[in-house]
Protein backbone atom coordinates (compact mmCIF):
# COMPACT_ATOMS: atom_id res chain seq x y z
CA UNK A 1 0.00 0.00 0.00
CA UNK A 2 1.37 3.47 -1.00
CA UNK A 3 0.97 6.13 1.84
CA UNK A 4 0.20 9.77 0.70
CA UNK A 5 1.62 12.34 2.47
CA UNK A 6 -0.21 16.42 2.38
CA UNK A 7 -0.12 18.54 -1.32
CA UNK A 8 1.28 21.42 -1.26
CA UNK A 9 -0.75 24.53 -1.11
CA UNK A 10 -2.84 25.41 -4.53
CA UNK A 11 -1.96 27.60 -6.66
CA UNK A 12 -5.55 29.36 -5.92
CA UNK A 13 -8.01 30.91 -8.09
CA UNK A 14 -6.94 33.25 -10.44
CA UNK A 15 -3.29 32.84 -10.04
CA UNK A 16 -3.22 31.15 -12.78
CA UNK A 17 -4.47 27.64 -11.90
CA UNK A 18 -5.29 25.20 -14.43
CA UNK A 19 -5.97 22.00 -12.63
CA UNK A 20 -8.55 19.43 -12.20
CA UNK A 21 -10.23 21.89 -9.62
CA UNK A 22 -10.68 24.17 -13.19
CA UNK A 23 -11.44 21.03 -14.86
CA UNK A 24 -14.76 20.72 -12.23
CA UNK A 25 -15.77 24.63 -12.70
CA UNK A 26 -15.73 23.88 -16.79
CA UNK A 27 -18.29 21.04 -15.45
CA UNK A 28 -20.28 23.19 -13.68
CA UNK A 29 -20.55 25.28 -16.77
CA UNK A 30 -21.11 22.94 -18.90
CA UNK A 31 -24.36 22.06 -16.98
CA UNK A 32 -25.79 26.16 -16.73
CA UNK A 33 -24.20 28.06 -19.78
CA UNK A 34 -24.89 28.11 -23.50
CA UNK A 35 -21.98 28.79 -25.45
CA UNK A 36 -20.92 30.01 -29.02
CA UNK A 37 -18.64 27.29 -29.51
CA UNK A 38 -18.26 24.12 -28.93
CA UNK A 39 -14.93 22.54 -29.89
CA UNK A 40 -14.46 18.46 -29.74
CA UNK A 41 -11.11 17.33 -29.88
CA UNK A 42 -8.12 19.09 -27.61
CA UNK A 43 -5.31 18.37 -30.11
CA UNK A 44 -3.56 21.47 -31.35
CA UNK A 45 -6.11 22.40 -33.71
CA UNK A 46 -9.05 22.52 -31.21
CA UNK A 47 -6.42 24.02 -28.28
CA UNK A 48 -5.72 27.02 -31.48
CA UNK A 49 -9.30 27.26 -32.62
CA UNK A 50 -10.72 27.79 -29.03
CA UNK A 51 -8.26 30.20 -28.24
CA UNK A 52 -8.66 31.88 -31.47
CA UNK A 53 -12.30 32.00 -31.17
CA UNK A 54 -12.08 33.04 -27.33
CA UNK A 55 -9.89 36.07 -28.51
CA UNK A 56 -12.60 37.29 -30.63
CA UNK A 57 -15.08 37.56 -27.80
CA UNK A 58 -16.89 34.14 -28.67
CA UNK A 59 -18.51 32.02 -25.68
CA UNK A 60 -16.28 28.94 -26.39
CA UNK A 61 -16.71 25.13 -24.80
CA UNK A 62 -13.83 22.73 -26.06
CA UNK A 63 -13.57 19.16 -24.79
CA UNK A 64 -11.23 16.66 -25.20
CA UNK A 65 -11.85 12.64 -24.72
CA UNK A 66 -8.41 11.91 -22.96
CA UNK A 67 -5.65 14.16 -22.04
CA UNK A 68 -5.22 17.18 -24.07
CA UNK A 69 -2.46 16.42 -27.19
CA UNK A 70 -3.32 12.52 -26.49
CA UNK A 71 -3.64 12.15 -30.42
CA UNK A 72 -1.18 12.94 -33.40
CA UNK A 73 -0.51 16.30 -31.37
CA UNK A 74 2.06 14.41 -29.07
CA UNK A 75 3.12 12.70 -31.73
CA UNK A 76 4.52 14.43 -34.27
CA UNK A 77 8.53 15.01 -35.56
CA UNK A 78 7.96 18.07 -33.03
CA UNK A 79 9.32 20.19 -35.95
CA UNK A 80 7.76 23.74 -36.89
CA UNK A 81 8.87 23.62 -40.41
CA UNK A 82 8.63 25.38 -43.85
CA UNK A 83 8.31 22.33 -45.36
CA UNK A 84 11.00 21.80 -48.52
CA UNK A 85 9.46 18.89 -49.95
CA UNK A 86 6.62 21.16 -51.30
CA UNK A 87 8.42 23.18 -52.99
CA UNK A 88 9.38 19.83 -55.32
CA UNK A 89 5.36 21.02 -56.22
CA UNK A 90 5.84 24.72 -56.40
CA UNK A 91 3.12 24.84 -53.66
CA UNK A 92 5.19 28.53 -52.95
CA UNK A 93 2.15 29.79 -50.81
CA UNK A 94 1.76 27.18 -48.40
CA UNK A 95 5.48 27.20 -47.61
CA UNK A 96 5.45 31.08 -47.52
CA UNK A 97 2.89 30.83 -45.37
CA UNK A 98 4.76 27.91 -42.64
CA UNK A 99 7.49 29.78 -43.00
CA UNK A 100 5.75 32.91 -42.13
CA UNK A 101 4.40 31.11 -38.89
CA UNK A 102 7.83 29.73 -37.90
CA UNK A 103 9.61 33.44 -37.60
CA UNK A 104 6.67 34.59 -35.64
CA UNK A 105 7.40 31.40 -33.29
CA UNK A 106 10.79 31.89 -33.40
CA UNK A 107 10.39 35.35 -31.74
CA UNK A 108 7.13 34.98 -29.82
CA UNK A 109 7.95 31.72 -27.94
CA UNK A 110 11.77 31.93 -27.87
CA UNK A 111 10.92 28.74 -24.78
CA UNK A 112 8.63 26.37 -26.80
CA UNK A 113 10.29 26.81 -30.21
CA UNK A 114 13.94 26.89 -30.92
CA UNK A 115 16.12 26.95 -34.57
CA UNK A 116 17.79 23.74 -35.55
CA UNK A 117 20.21 23.24 -38.66
CA UNK A 118 19.80 20.37 -40.51
CA UNK A 119 22.15 18.84 -42.81
CA UNK A 120 21.27 17.04 -46.05
CA UNK A 121 23.81 14.60 -47.58
CA UNK A 122 23.92 14.30 -51.19
CA UNK A 123 24.78 10.03 -52.19
CA UNK A 124 25.67 9.50 -56.19
CA UNK A 125 22.91 6.45 -55.91
CA UNK A 126 20.41 8.67 -54.39
CA UNK A 127 17.39 10.44 -56.28
CA UNK A 128 18.13 14.53 -54.99
CA UNK A 129 20.74 16.70 -57.39
CA UNK A 130 22.29 18.92 -56.01
CA UNK A 131 21.87 21.63 -58.33
CA UNK A 132 17.73 21.52 -57.60
CA UNK A 133 18.22 21.33 -53.93
CA UNK A 134 20.27 24.19 -54.43
CA UNK A 135 17.56 26.06 -56.16
CA UNK A 136 15.16 24.86 -53.59
CA UNK A 137 17.36 26.03 -50.60
CA UNK A 138 17.63 29.57 -52.10
CA UNK A 139 13.63 29.63 -52.63
CA UNK A 140 13.57 28.23 -48.91
CA UNK A 141 15.35 31.57 -47.82
CA UNK A 142 13.65 33.57 -50.52
CA UNK A 143 10.31 32.91 -48.96
CA UNK A 144 11.30 32.79 -45.77
CA UNK A 145 12.45 37.14 -46.68
CA UNK A 146 15.66 36.57 -45.57
CA UNK A 147 14.59 35.67 -41.80
CA UNK A 148 15.43 31.85 -41.36
CA UNK A 149 17.86 31.71 -38.10
CA UNK A 150 20.91 31.40 -40.48
CA UNK A 151 21.07 31.67 -44.49
CA UNK A 152 21.34 28.24 -46.08
CA UNK A 153 25.36 26.94 -47.13
CA UNK A 154 26.75 24.30 -49.63
CA UNK A 155 28.46 21.81 -48.00
CA UNK A 156 31.55 19.81 -49.63
CA UNK A 157 31.62 16.13 -48.57
CA UNK A 158 34.58 16.66 -46.41
CA UNK A 159 33.36 19.30 -44.59
CA UNK A 160 30.27 17.12 -43.68
CA UNK A 161 32.49 14.46 -42.71
CA UNK A 162 34.63 16.36 -40.22
CA UNK A 163 30.95 17.59 -38.64
CA UNK A 164 29.15 14.05 -38.69
CA UNK A 165 32.41 12.06 -38.84
CA UNK A 166 29.81 8.65 -38.41
CA UNK A 167 28.26 9.49 -41.97
CA UNK A 168 28.26 7.12 -44.81
CA UNK A 169 31.49 7.98 -46.83
CA UNK A 170 30.76 5.71 -49.66
CA UNK A 171 29.47 7.96 -53.03
CA UNK A 172 29.22 10.93 -50.69
CA UNK A 173 28.95 14.16 -53.52
CA UNK A 174 28.16 17.29 -51.41
CA UNK A 175 25.60 18.51 -49.05
CA UNK A 176 23.75 21.08 -47.64
CA UNK A 177 23.04 22.62 -44.03
CA UNK A 178 19.96 24.74 -43.83
CA UNK A 179 17.78 25.79 -40.57
CA UNK A 180 14.13 25.54 -39.50
CA UNK A 181 12.83 24.90 -36.14
CA UNK A 182 11.72 22.61 -32.84
CA UNK A 183 9.20 22.37 -30.35
CA UNK A 184 7.70 20.27 -27.92
CA UNK A 185 3.87 19.22 -29.47
CA UNK A 186 2.40 18.21 -26.40
CA UNK A 187 3.47 20.92 -23.85
CA UNK A 188 2.25 23.55 -26.58
CA UNK A 189 -0.85 22.40 -27.51
CA UNK A 190 -1.56 22.12 -23.33
CA UNK A 191 -0.52 25.74 -23.06
CA UNK A 192 -2.47 26.62 -26.10
CA UNK A 193 -5.76 25.27 -24.50
CA UNK A 194 -4.65 27.01 -21.05
CA UNK A 195 -4.17 30.53 -22.62
CA UNK A 196 -7.96 29.80 -23.98
CA UNK A 197 -8.77 29.09 -20.39
CA UNK A 198 -7.42 32.02 -19.54
CA UNK A 199 -9.27 34.09 -21.88
CA UNK A 200 -12.46 32.73 -20.87
CA UNK A 201 -12.90 29.37 -22.30
CA UNK A 202 -14.47 26.30 -20.49
CA UNK A 203 -12.45 23.54 -21.45
CA UNK A 204 -12.06 20.23 -19.86
CA UNK A 205 -9.98 16.77 -20.62
CA UNK A 206 -11.58 13.30 -20.24
CA UNK A 207 -15.11 14.23 -21.72
CA UNK A 208 -16.09 12.62 -24.76
CA UNK A 209 -18.27 13.98 -27.29
CA UNK A 210 -20.84 10.77 -27.55
CA UNK A 211 -24.37 12.10 -29.42
CA UNK A 212 -25.72 15.68 -30.91
CA UNK A 213 -28.10 17.30 -29.65
CA UNK A 214 -30.31 18.22 -32.41
CA UNK A 215 -32.70 21.25 -32.49
CA UNK A 216 -34.82 20.54 -35.59
CA UNK A 217 -32.52 19.98 -38.16
CA UNK A 218 -29.65 21.66 -36.71
CA UNK A 219 -26.91 20.22 -34.22
CA UNK A 220 -26.97 22.36 -31.32
CA UNK A 221 -24.31 20.73 -28.96
CA UNK A 222 -22.96 17.51 -27.40
CA UNK A 223 -23.85 14.95 -25.47
CA UNK A 224 -20.83 14.28 -23.31
CA UNK A 225 -19.27 11.65 -20.69
CA UNK A 226 -16.99 12.39 -17.55
CA UNK A 227 -14.50 9.81 -18.49
CA UNK A 228 -13.18 10.22 -14.81
CA UNK A 229 -16.99 10.03 -12.91
CA UNK A 230 -19.16 8.68 -15.73
CA UNK A 231 -21.37 11.23 -14.95
CA UNK A 232 -23.36 12.55 -18.20
CA UNK A 233 -23.43 16.04 -19.95
CA UNK A 234 -25.48 17.71 -22.30
CA UNK A 235 -23.16 21.12 -23.55
CA UNK A 236 -25.25 23.64 -25.86
CA UNK A 237 -23.95 25.53 -28.07
CA UNK A 238 -24.87 27.44 -31.29
CA UNK A 239 -22.34 26.00 -33.17
CA UNK A 240 -19.88 23.31 -33.02
CA UNK A 241 -16.55 22.35 -34.62
CA UNK A 242 -14.91 19.02 -34.53
CA UNK A 243 -11.22 18.77 -34.76
CA UNK A 244 -10.74 15.40 -34.07
CA UNK A 245 -7.80 14.63 -36.04
CA UNK A 246 -7.55 11.51 -36.54
CA UNK A 247 -11.14 10.30 -35.00
CA UNK A 248 -12.96 12.39 -37.33
CA UNK A 249 -14.40 9.81 -38.90
CA UNK A 250 -15.32 8.42 -35.73
CA UNK A 251 -16.98 11.52 -34.83
CA UNK A 252 -18.33 11.72 -38.34
CA UNK A 253 -20.58 8.87 -37.92
CA UNK A 254 -22.35 9.96 -35.04
CA UNK A 255 -23.16 13.29 -36.75
CA UNK A 256 -25.15 11.17 -39.29
CA UNK A 257 -26.29 7.91 -40.73
CA UNK A 258 -25.26 8.67 -44.24
CA UNK A 259 -21.28 10.49 -42.71
CA UNK A 260 -19.24 9.47 -46.15
CA UNK A 261 -15.42 8.94 -44.75
CA UNK A 262 -13.01 11.31 -45.01
CA UNK A 263 -9.90 9.50 -44.32
CA UNK A 264 -7.94 6.56 -44.74
CA UNK A 265 -5.50 7.36 -42.02
CA UNK A 266 -2.07 6.06 -42.32
CA UNK A 267 1.20 6.02 -39.35
CA UNK A 268 3.85 7.81 -38.65
CA UNK A 269 6.40 5.82 -36.29
CA UNK A 270 9.38 7.58 -34.85
CA UNK A 271 12.28 5.40 -32.55
CA UNK A 272 13.88 7.65 -29.81
CA UNK A 273 17.86 7.15 -29.20
CA UNK A 274 20.28 8.28 -26.70
CA UNK A 275 21.64 11.46 -28.12
CA UNK A 276 25.06 9.97 -27.19
CA UNK A 277 24.81 7.08 -29.16
CA UNK A 278 23.72 8.89 -32.15
CA UNK A 279 25.71 12.17 -31.54
CA UNK A 280 24.29 14.34 -34.68
CA UNK A 281 25.13 17.99 -34.79
CA UNK A 282 22.02 18.82 -36.47
CA UNK A 283 19.03 17.28 -37.95
CA UNK A 284 20.25 14.58 -40.61
CA UNK A 285 18.03 14.18 -43.86
CA UNK A 286 18.01 10.63 -44.49
CA UNK A 287 16.89 9.69 -48.51
CA UNK A 288 15.68 6.24 -48.51
CA UNK A 289 17.67 4.88 -51.60
CA UNK A 290 14.74 3.39 -53.33
CA UNK A 291 11.68 5.11 -53.01
CA UNK A 292 13.15 8.36 -52.01
CA UNK A 293 11.18 9.37 -48.82
CA UNK A 294 12.89 11.55 -46.33
CA UNK A 295 12.94 10.52 -42.86
CA UNK A 296 14.65 12.79 -39.79
CA UNK A 297 17.37 12.36 -37.42
CA UNK A 298 16.57 15.05 -35.06
CA UNK A 299 19.04 16.02 -32.00
CA UNK A 300 16.71 17.11 -28.89
CA UNK A 301 19.50 18.21 -26.27
CA UNK A 302 16.42 19.56 -24.27
CA UNK A 303 14.72 16.08 -24.05
CA UNK A 304 15.76 14.16 -20.29
CA UNK A 305 19.87 13.89 -20.64
CA UNK A 306 19.43 13.96 -24.95
CA UNK A 307 17.78 12.48 -26.98
CA UNK A 308 17.59 11.87 -30.97
CA UNK A 309 14.11 11.62 -32.63
CA UNK A 310 14.20 9.19 -35.93
CA UNK A 311 11.48 9.35 -38.16
CA UNK A 312 8.95 8.87 -39.47
CA UNK A 313 7.65 5.95 -41.86
CA UNK A 314 4.40 6.10 -43.88
CA UNK A 315 2.45 2.53 -43.41
CA UNK A 316 -1.16 1.54 -43.48
CA UNK A 317 -2.97 1.51 -40.30
CA UNK A 318 -6.25 0.35 -39.14
CA UNK A 319 -9.40 2.81 -39.48
CA UNK A 320 -9.95 3.05 -35.58
CA UNK A 321 -6.70 5.52 -34.91
CA UNK A 322 -7.17 3.45 -31.44
CA UNK A 323 -5.32 0.74 -32.26
CA UNK A 324 -2.45 2.01 -34.14
CA UNK A 325 0.88 0.57 -32.89
CA UNK A 326 4.19 0.40 -33.48
CA UNK A 327 5.37 -3.36 -35.04
CA UNK A 328 8.65 -4.62 -36.53
CA UNK A 329 7.99 -3.68 -39.56
CA UNK A 330 8.43 -0.14 -38.55
CA UNK A 331 11.30 -0.77 -36.80
CA UNK A 332 13.64 -2.41 -39.05
CA UNK A 333 12.06 0.14 -42.08
CA UNK A 334 13.94 2.57 -39.75
CA UNK A 335 16.49 0.91 -38.70
CA UNK A 336 17.55 0.09 -41.50
CA UNK A 337 17.93 3.54 -42.72
CA UNK A 338 20.07 4.13 -40.02
CA UNK A 339 22.60 1.73 -40.63
CA UNK A 340 23.05 2.72 -44.34
CA UNK A 341 23.13 6.31 -43.11
CA UNK A 342 25.43 5.81 -40.46
CA UNK A 343 26.92 2.46 -40.98
CA UNK A 344 29.60 3.34 -38.41
CA UNK A 345 27.44 3.13 -35.11
CA UNK A 346 26.35 -0.39 -35.62
CA UNK A 347 22.91 0.86 -34.23
CA UNK A 348 20.72 -2.05 -33.15
CA UNK A 349 17.27 -2.18 -31.85
CA UNK A 350 18.90 -2.79 -28.29
CA UNK A 351 19.77 0.87 -28.89
CA UNK A 352 16.55 2.12 -29.02
CA UNK A 353 15.20 4.04 -25.56
CA UNK A 354 11.35 4.35 -26.85
CA UNK A 355 9.25 4.48 -29.56
CA UNK A 356 5.71 6.10 -30.53
CA UNK A 357 3.43 6.14 -33.70
CA UNK A 358 0.90 9.09 -34.63
CA UNK A 359 -1.81 8.78 -36.71
CA UNK A 360 -1.67 10.93 -40.41
CA UNK A 361 -5.26 12.24 -41.63
CA UNK A 362 -5.08 10.98 -45.08
CA UNK A 363 -8.36 11.75 -47.18
CA UNK A 364 -9.68 9.07 -48.74
CA UNK A 365 -10.45 9.23 -52.54
CA UNK A 366 -14.36 8.41 -51.65
CA UNK A 367 -13.71 5.67 -54.56
CA UNK A 368 -14.96 3.39 -51.73
CA UNK A 369 -11.54 0.67 -52.29
CA UNK A 370 -9.94 3.08 -49.64
CA UNK A 371 -7.50 4.47 -51.72
CA UNK A 372 -6.05 7.17 -49.78
CA UNK A 373 -4.35 9.81 -51.38
CA UNK A 374 -1.43 11.19 -48.54
CA UNK A 375 -1.59 14.67 -47.13
CA UNK A 376 2.37 14.75 -48.06
CA UNK A 377 0.87 14.31 -51.98
CA UNK A 378 -2.29 16.80 -52.08
CA UNK A 379 -1.96 20.54 -52.12
CA UNK A 380 -3.70 21.42 -49.33
CA UNK A 381 -2.69 20.76 -45.93
CA UNK A 382 -6.08 20.72 -44.21
CA UNK A 383 -9.86 20.65 -44.86
CA UNK A 384 -12.40 22.45 -43.43
CA UNK A 385 -16.05 21.86 -44.71
CA UNK A 386 -19.95 21.67 -43.31
CA UNK A 387 -20.91 18.96 -42.02
CA UNK A 388 -24.27 17.48 -40.87
CA UNK A 389 -26.63 19.80 -38.86
CA UNK A 390 -24.72 22.89 -39.07
CA UNK A 391 -21.54 21.41 -37.69
CA UNK A 392 -18.07 22.29 -39.08
CA UNK A 393 -15.55 19.83 -39.75
CA UNK A 394 -11.74 20.10 -39.83
CA UNK A 395 -8.60 17.66 -40.29
CA UNK A 396 -5.58 17.83 -41.53
CA UNK A 397 -2.62 19.98 -41.47
CA UNK A 398 0.49 21.27 -39.81
CA UNK A 399 1.23 21.79 -36.63
CA UNK A 400 3.53 24.73 -37.67
CA UNK A 401 0.26 26.55 -39.30
CA UNK A 402 -2.03 26.01 -36.25
CA UNK A 403 -2.54 29.29 -36.26
CA UNK A 404 -3.83 30.56 -39.43
CA UNK A 405 -5.69 27.37 -40.25
CA UNK A 406 -7.60 28.14 -36.07
CA UNK A 407 -8.32 31.39 -38.14
CA UNK A 408 -9.49 30.27 -41.07
CA UNK A 409 -11.89 27.68 -38.87
CA UNK A 410 -13.44 30.50 -36.85
CA UNK A 411 -14.09 31.94 -39.49
CA UNK A 412 -15.23 29.78 -41.85
CA UNK A 413 -17.21 28.69 -38.32
CA UNK A 414 -18.74 32.14 -38.33
CA UNK A 415 -19.71 32.62 -41.76
CA UNK A 416 -21.59 29.13 -41.65
CA UNK A 417 -23.38 30.76 -38.74
CA UNK A 418 -24.35 33.54 -40.56
CA UNK A 419 -25.51 31.53 -43.50
CA UNK A 420 -28.15 29.49 -41.10
CA UNK A 421 -29.10 32.80 -39.36
CA UNK A 422 -29.76 34.39 -42.86
CA UNK A 423 -31.91 31.24 -43.95
CA UNK A 424 -34.19 30.84 -40.72
CA UNK A 425 -33.79 34.09 -38.57
CA UNK A 426 -32.40 31.16 -35.78
CA UNK A 427 -29.06 31.36 -33.72
CA UNK A 428 -28.20 34.97 -34.23
CA UNK A 429 -24.43 36.10 -34.05
CA UNK A 430 -23.11 37.34 -30.89
CA UNK A 431 -22.53 40.96 -31.04
CA UNK A 432 -19.03 42.77 -31.29
CA UNK A 433 -17.59 40.02 -32.86
CA UNK A 434 -13.95 40.90 -32.45
CA UNK A 435 -10.98 39.81 -35.03
CA UNK A 436 -8.31 37.31 -34.18
CA UNK A 437 -6.03 38.21 -31.19
CA UNK A 438 -3.17 35.23 -31.18
CA UNK A 439 -0.34 36.96 -31.68
CA UNK A 440 0.72 37.22 -27.83
CA UNK A 441 2.97 34.51 -25.81
CA UNK A 442 0.70 32.06 -25.03
CA UNK A 443 2.16 32.79 -21.19
CA UNK A 444 3.61 35.73 -19.72
CA UNK A 445 5.63 33.08 -17.65
CA UNK A 446 7.45 32.43 -20.60
CA UNK A 447 8.16 35.67 -21.79
CA UNK A 448 12.22 36.81 -21.55
CA UNK A 449 11.08 40.11 -18.60
CA UNK A 450 9.29 37.75 -16.35
CA UNK A 451 12.32 34.98 -16.93
CA UNK A 452 14.96 37.68 -15.92
CA UNK A 453 12.85 38.75 -12.74
CA UNK A 454 12.70 35.47 -11.83
CA UNK A 455 16.26 34.50 -11.68
CA UNK A 456 16.98 37.96 -9.92
CA UNK A 457 14.51 37.16 -7.21
CA UNK A 458 16.13 33.51 -7.13
CA UNK A 459 19.37 35.27 -6.33
CA UNK A 460 18.05 37.45 -4.00
CA UNK A 461 16.42 34.11 -2.23
CA UNK A 462 19.52 32.72 -2.53
CA UNK A 463 17.48 29.68 -4.68
CA UNK A 464 19.74 28.09 -7.36
CA UNK A 465 17.45 27.79 -10.53
CA UNK A 466 18.44 24.56 -12.57
CA UNK A 467 18.96 25.82 -16.11
CA UNK A 468 16.70 22.85 -17.44
CA UNK A 469 13.78 24.14 -15.74
CA UNK A 470 14.48 27.84 -16.73
CA UNK A 471 14.01 26.62 -20.34
CA UNK A 472 11.33 24.80 -19.77
CA UNK A 473 9.06 26.83 -17.38
CA UNK A 474 10.41 30.54 -17.56
CA UNK A 475 9.58 32.38 -14.94
CA UNK A 476 7.74 29.45 -13.11
CA UNK A 477 11.12 27.70 -12.34
CA UNK A 478 11.26 29.95 -9.31
CA UNK A 479 7.36 28.60 -8.40
CA UNK A 480 8.83 24.88 -8.70
CA UNK A 481 11.97 25.64 -7.09
CA UNK A 482 9.48 26.53 -3.57
CA UNK A 483 7.11 23.73 -4.11
CA UNK A 484 10.23 21.15 -3.71
CA UNK A 485 9.24 18.48 -2.01
CA UNK A 486 11.12 17.81 1.67
CA UNK A 487 9.66 13.94 1.41
CA UNK A 488 12.04 12.59 -1.19
CA UNK A 489 13.14 8.65 -0.80
CA UNK A 490 15.45 8.54 -4.30
CA UNK A 491 17.39 11.29 -6.45
CA UNK A 492 15.75 12.52 -9.35
CA UNK A 493 16.69 11.03 -12.59
CA UNK A 494 19.28 13.35 -14.50
CA UNK A 495 17.69 16.38 -16.53
CA UNK A 496 14.43 16.12 -14.41
CA UNK A 497 15.76 18.13 -11.52
CA UNK A 498 12.48 18.23 -9.43
CA UNK A 499 10.18 15.75 -10.90
CA UNK A 500 8.02 15.92 -7.81
CA UNK A 501 7.90 19.70 -7.83
CA UNK A 502 6.78 19.31 -11.44
CA UNK A 503 4.27 16.73 -11.11
CA UNK A 504 3.02 18.98 -8.47
CA UNK A 505 3.34 21.92 -11.15
CA UNK A 506 1.80 20.59 -13.59
CA UNK A 507 -1.50 19.12 -11.54
CA UNK A 508 -1.80 22.79 -10.32
CA UNK A 509 -1.00 24.38 -14.00
CA UNK A 510 -1.22 21.78 -16.92
CA UNK A 511 -4.69 20.19 -15.73
CA UNK A 512 -2.89 16.85 -14.96
CA UNK A 513 -5.77 14.41 -14.03
CA UNK A 514 -3.76 11.04 -14.43
CA UNK A 515 -0.52 10.19 -13.61
CA UNK A 516 0.37 8.99 -17.55
CA UNK A 517 -0.63 12.62 -18.75
CA UNK A 518 2.59 13.96 -16.69
CA UNK A 519 4.72 11.10 -18.00
CA UNK A 520 3.93 11.00 -21.41
CA UNK A 521 2.43 14.81 -22.19
CA UNK A 522 3.84 17.20 -19.76
CA UNK A 523 7.88 16.01 -19.35
CA UNK A 524 9.72 13.59 -21.83
CA UNK A 525 9.97 11.09 -19.04
CA UNK A 526 8.86 8.29 -20.95
CA UNK A 527 10.41 9.38 -23.72
CA UNK A 528 13.40 10.31 -22.76
CA UNK A 529 14.41 6.73 -20.77
CA UNK A 530 14.85 3.50 -21.30
CA UNK A 531 13.34 2.70 -17.97
CA UNK A 532 10.45 4.96 -18.94
CA UNK A 533 10.92 6.62 -15.83
CA UNK A 534 8.73 3.93 -13.22
CA UNK A 535 11.46 3.54 -11.15
CA UNK A 536 9.91 7.53 -9.89
CA UNK A 537 6.10 6.08 -10.60
CA UNK A 538 5.51 4.96 -6.94
CA UNK A 539 6.71 8.24 -5.48
CA UNK A 540 4.77 9.77 -7.80
CA UNK A 541 1.76 8.10 -7.39
CA UNK A 542 1.99 9.27 -3.45
CA UNK A 543 2.50 13.06 -4.77
CA UNK A 544 -0.36 12.81 -7.37
CA UNK A 545 -2.68 11.71 -4.59
CA UNK A 546 -1.57 14.01 -2.14
CA UNK A 547 -2.01 16.92 -4.19
CA UNK A 548 -5.25 15.50 -5.28
CA UNK A 549 -6.67 14.91 -1.94
CA UNK A 550 -6.97 11.17 -2.50
CA UNK A 551 -5.88 8.06 -0.50
CA UNK A 552 -3.69 5.22 -0.61
CA UNK A 553 -5.88 3.17 -2.49
CA UNK A 554 -6.47 5.76 -4.89
CA UNK A 555 -2.88 6.05 -4.95
CA UNK A 556 -1.95 2.25 -6.14
CA UNK A 557 -5.05 1.77 -8.52
CA UNK A 558 -3.14 5.18 -10.37
CA UNK A 559 0.17 3.53 -9.87
CA UNK A 560 -1.39 0.46 -11.66
CA UNK A 561 -2.90 2.44 -14.14
CA UNK A 562 0.45 3.95 -15.14
CA UNK A 563 2.30 1.15 -15.54
CA UNK A 564 -0.44 -0.92 -17.95
CA UNK A 565 -0.20 2.55 -20.23
CA UNK A 566 3.37 2.59 -19.95
CA UNK A 567 3.68 -1.41 -20.54
CA UNK A 568 1.28 -0.94 -23.54
CA UNK A 569 3.60 1.48 -24.91
CA UNK A 570 6.57 -0.72 -25.17
CA UNK A 571 4.42 -3.62 -26.72
CA UNK A 572 6.80 -3.45 -30.09
CA UNK A 573 9.86 -4.75 -27.53
CA UNK A 574 7.96 -7.97 -27.66
CA UNK A 575 7.24 -7.67 -31.22
CA UNK A 576 11.04 -7.35 -32.09
CA UNK A 577 11.68 -10.27 -29.57
CA UNK A 578 9.30 -13.25 -31.25
C1 LIG B 1 3.84 11.15 -37.71
C2 LIG B 1 3.48 12.60 -37.81
C3 LIG B 1 4.47 13.58 -37.73
C4 LIG B 1 4.15 14.93 -37.83
N1 LIG B 1 5.13 15.86 -37.71
C5 LIG B 1 4.84 17.17 -37.82
C6 LIG B 1 5.85 18.15 -37.64
O1 LIG B 1 7.00 17.85 -37.34
N2 LIG B 1 5.51 19.45 -37.80
C7 LIG B 1 4.25 19.83 -38.13
O2 LIG B 1 4.03 21.03 -38.31
N3 LIG B 1 3.25 18.93 -38.25
C8 LIG B 1 3.52 17.61 -38.09
N4 LIG B 1 2.52 16.67 -38.19
C9 LIG B 1 1.16 17.13 -38.32
C10 LIG B 1 0.58 17.55 -36.95
O3 LIG B 1 1.11 16.78 -35.91
C11 LIG B 1 -0.92 17.41 -36.96
O4 LIG B 1 -1.40 18.19 -38.01
C12 LIG B 1 -1.59 17.92 -35.70
O5 LIG B 1 -1.01 17.39 -34.54
C13 LIG B 1 -3.05 17.52 -35.76
O6 LIG B 1 -3.68 17.99 -34.62
P1 LIG B 1 -5.23 17.76 -34.42
O7 LIG B 1 -5.62 18.55 -33.24
O8 LIG B 1 -5.96 18.04 -35.68
O9 LIG B 1 -5.40 16.21 -34.18
P2 LIG B 1 -5.10 15.39 -32.83
O10 LIG B 1 -3.91 15.89 -32.15
O11 LIG B 1 -5.13 13.96 -33.17
O12 LIG B 1 -6.32 15.76 -31.91
C14 LIG B 1 -7.62 15.23 -32.07
C15 LIG B 1 -8.18 15.02 -30.67
O13 LIG B 1 -9.58 14.75 -30.76
C16 LIG B 1 -9.89 13.92 -29.65
N5 LIG B 1 -11.18 13.29 -29.87
C17 LIG B 1 -11.48 12.33 -30.78
N6 LIG B 1 -12.77 11.96 -30.66
C18 LIG B 1 -13.31 12.71 -29.66
C19 LIG B 1 -14.60 12.78 -29.05
N7 LIG B 1 -15.62 11.98 -29.45
N8 LIG B 1 -14.79 13.64 -28.02
C20 LIG B 1 -13.78 14.45 -27.59
N9 LIG B 1 -12.54 14.41 -28.13
C21 LIG B 1 -12.31 13.56 -29.16
C22 LIG B 1 -8.73 12.92 -29.65
O14 LIG B 1 -8.59 12.24 -28.42
C23 LIG B 1 -7.55 13.82 -29.98
O15 LIG B 1 -6.85 14.25 -28.82
C24 LIG B 1 2.81 15.32 -38.06
C25 LIG B 1 1.81 14.33 -38.14
C26 LIG B 1 2.14 12.99 -38.00
C27 LIG B 1 1.06 11.95 -38.05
Amino acid sequence: MISTTSGSPSLGDGAGEFSFRTRERALERFQKEEFDLLIVGGGITGAATARDAVSRGLRVALIERKDYAFGTSSRSSKLIHGGLRYLQKFELKLVFEALAERSFFLKVMPHRVKSLSFYYPIYREGLVRPTLLSFGLWLYDILALFRSPEFHSRYSSKKLLAEIPFLKEEGLLTGFKFYDATMMDDVLAVETIRAAHEKGAATANYIEAVEPLWNGDRIVGFKAKDQVAGKNYEIRASQTVVCAGPWTDKVGVKLSNNWKQWLNPSKGVHLVFDHKRIPVPGTVVMSHPKDGRISFVVPRTDFGTGVVIVGTTDSPTPDDPDRAEVVADDVHYLMNLLNLSFPKLRLTAQDIVSAYVGVRPLVDDQSGEKVGVSLQKVSREHQIEEGPGGTVIVAGGKYTTHRKMAEEVVDFALKTWKKEFKKTGKYPLPQNIGTSHTKLPLSANLTQEETEKAVQSAQENKIQLPQELLERYGADALRICQMQSKDQTRPDPAAFPMLQSQLRYAIQKEMVIHLEDFYLRRVPLFLSRSDGGLPWAEALARVWAAERGLDEKEAASELERLKAELENRSAWKKTLKS
